[in-house]
Formats: C-alpha cells, structure tokens, sequence
C-alpha cells in the first residue's frame, strides 16, 4: 500500500522555523518507528506571491486536492501589507479553505499541567482541561444574503447581514463533531440561540436528527450559546466536544483558547467531506499567525505546529498512539520545564530555542 501523503506548506515569517521541527519529527517517526509518510512541499502565502505573483498556484491547488493532508505554517507579513487584495498572502489560505470546502473547524483548548499558571483562570478549573470546539466554518451570517450597508427608509443607512443556515450545511458539521466524538469521550454539546433564532431552531432540531438517526450511542446536549460563554469560563471541564456555528464559534473558540495560555501552543483542524479513503479532507495549522516581530530570530514555539502534525496523525492517518505519544512527549518536556521565551513566566529563567525545544521533544 502507498504510504499516506503529506503536502507541507510552510509559508512566510515563522512558519518555515516551525514547519523544520515537524519535519525533523516525521524523520524520527519514519526511522525509529518505520512509519513514513510521502511528503511533498511547496509554496503559499508571501512565500508563493515572491515567485509566482500570486499567493497560491493552481498547481500547488491541485496537490492540496490530492493529498491525503496538508500541513500549513503561516502566512503574511509586513512586506506584503501593500499588495492588493486580491493577491495578499492571506487569500492564498482562503483559496485552500474555500476549494477543499472545509466546513469544519476543529480548535482543541488543552491545558498542559505544566503550564495551567498561565491560565487567565484559578489552576483549578483549568488543570487537566482537554475539549474541542467544531466551527462551522463555510456558512452562516459571515456568507449569508442578502449583504451589504444600504440606503435606509429614513434617508440614513442600513447594514445588513444575513444568518441562513441548510439542512445539509448543518448535517454535515453535526457529523464531524458526532465522529469526533467517537474517538474521544462520546459526548457533543451543541450550542445556539434557537430561543431568538429562526437557524438556531433548525440547527437545533438537525443535531438532533443526525444524533437519533445515526449516532444515538453519543450522549447530545443542547445549550443556548450565550450561556456557553458563561459555562465555559465557569467550568470548562464540564465539556468534551462542542459543536457550534460560524459566528458564535468564532467568538467561543477565541475564549476557550485563552482558558490555556500562549498562543505558541494552539493547534487546529479544518476537515471537509470525506474522500475514497474515508478520511475526510483536511488542513492543519497552527492558530497563531506569522508572528513578524520574531521571525528568523529563532525565538519561535513550535508546539503549536508540532500538535497540529499530532491532529494530523490522529484524524487523517488513524494514528491515535504515535499522535498520544507526540502529546505525551511534549508534555514531558513541559513538565521539565523547558521553555521557549512566550511560556516564560515572571520568575524567569533561560529560555531555548525554537530548534532547542524541538531536541528536547525528539529525546522525550
Ligand atoms: P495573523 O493576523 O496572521 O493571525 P497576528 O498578528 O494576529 O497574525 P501572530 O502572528 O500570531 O498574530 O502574533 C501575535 C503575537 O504572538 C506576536 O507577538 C508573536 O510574536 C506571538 N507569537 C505568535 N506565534 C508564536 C509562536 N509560535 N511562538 C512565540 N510567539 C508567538
Ligand atoms: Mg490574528
């Protein structure tokens, strides 16, 4: 059997220092483990726009189609803060979201022990910590029509924007948090407002079709959004999977990764529809963005790249223990406290390198 492939795209700024580890990590896996990966690089974002003047290739399109999962750095920078829209590093990541049509987003807040003084919460309600939250990501009000600020009835202006949700749109979401949910602790909290909205209502009642229908093993609840941003600073253990729309997943996958700390660790997932091989097409990327101000100084966390290779091997691949014993290592090694600059707490200390915490979790 081909062995699975990867396409890489580390892109500007930070990313190409952070993709390296991940790369010196699929090393180790192919020689110590025998478990190999065909991987493929190529170029998005500024890195893509320097040499083909735009910020992704038709060619590098269709080998995103094609791979069985696309690793992604970061994109954007100073330098090309000029450019017009239509050619900015950031529409080569929207061109990749839009054509794979990854209408699932998939953000972990995980607090590592070693680090849950970092927290904007008491140590107690964020040790241990470990959920996901499913963005609808391709629909909803931020793509709704009607759109657009008009001339109002009055002689002054309207904005309008418009939340429209399908049956399929919602379905199909549902069944991403529901299979989640399967491979982890088989529980889907849904979250919207269908109190005050029409799609809340439909969303709702479609959940809750797709639960009875096809995955009745997996325990669902239902809860109004806003009380979710409660009950998720309140007491966020209470969770496991939630499962959420474009707009209010937006705004509480921002709040549950500040339950965890630094930016530098926070991987992410946005999966599509399933492909031949039954695995669903996806794209992996750290949350944090190029990062300018520190980029070449070799300063640069790689955890958050490195976790999002772990997604990779756990949703893409089916490899749940090389996926647990990556985690595991970088546990470890917060746990010995090695530290890059961005986890350096107030009493201080030597911080490592971006390469010198990628030795420590290749030793671990
Ligand atoms: P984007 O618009 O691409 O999301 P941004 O301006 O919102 O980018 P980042 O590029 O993520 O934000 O950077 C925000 C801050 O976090 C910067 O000060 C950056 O140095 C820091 N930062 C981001 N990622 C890392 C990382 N992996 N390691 C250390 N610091 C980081
Ligand atoms: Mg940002």
């Amino acid at each position: 059997m081909a062995n699975p492939s990867l396409l890489i795209l580390a892109g500007d700024g930070i990313g190409p220092e952070v993709m390296a580890e991940v790369k010196r990590i699929i090393g180790w896996f192919g020689d110590k483990c025998g478990v190999t990966f065909d991987v493929s690089e190529d170029l998005v974002g500024g890195a893509a726009y320097d040499v083909h003047g735009v910020p992704l290739a038709d060619a590098t399109m269709a080998r995103a189609q094609e791979a069985d999962a696309v690793l992604l750095g970061a994109v954007g920078g100073p330098k090309y803060d000029v450019l017009d829209f239509s050619v900015k590093p950031e529409r080569g990541l929207l061109r990749l979201r839009k054509e794979m049509d990854l209408y699932a987003n998939l953000r972990p807040a995980q607090c590592f022990d070693a680090l849950a003084d970092f927290s904007s919460l008491k140590k107690e309600i964020v040790a241990g910590l470990d959920i996901m939250i499913v963005r609808e990501l391709t629909s909803g009000v931020y793509f709704g029509e009607p759109r657009g600020i008009f001339p109002a009835e009055d002689g002054t202006r309207v904005g309008i924007n418009t939340q429209r949700y399908t049956t399929e749109e919602i379905r199909r979401v549902a069944r991403s948090a529901f299979e989640l949910a399967r491979r982890r602790n088989n529980k889907v909290c849904s979250m919207e407002k269908a109190n005050v909205m029409e799609s809340g209502i439909l969303w709702r009642e479609e959940v809750q079709w797709v639960h009875d229908n096809e995955y009745p093993d997996v325990e669902l609840s239902h809860m109004y959004a806003d009380n979710g941003a409660m009950q998720l600073v309140r007491w966020p253990k209470q969770f496991d999977v939630i499962v959420t729309d474009n707009l209010f997943g937006d705004v509480l996958s921002d709040c549950a990764a500040m339950l965890t700390g630094s930016l530098g660790m926070l991987p992410s997932a946005s999966l599509g529809a399933p492909m031949a091989n039954g695995r669903p097409k996806a794209l992996y990327e750290p949350v944090h963005g190029s990062a300018p101000d520190i980029a070449g100084l070799g300063k640069a966390n790689p955890i958050a790249c490195i976790l999002s290779f772990a997604m990779a091997l756990r949703y893409s691949f089916d490899m749940g223990d090389e996926a647990a014993r990556l985690e595991r290592a970088v546990e470890t090694v917060l746990a010995d406290g090695v530290r890059t600059a961005d986890l350096m707490g107030p009493e201080g200390g030597t911080p490592v390198s971006t390469s010198g915490m990628g030795d420590a979790i290749l030793a671990a």
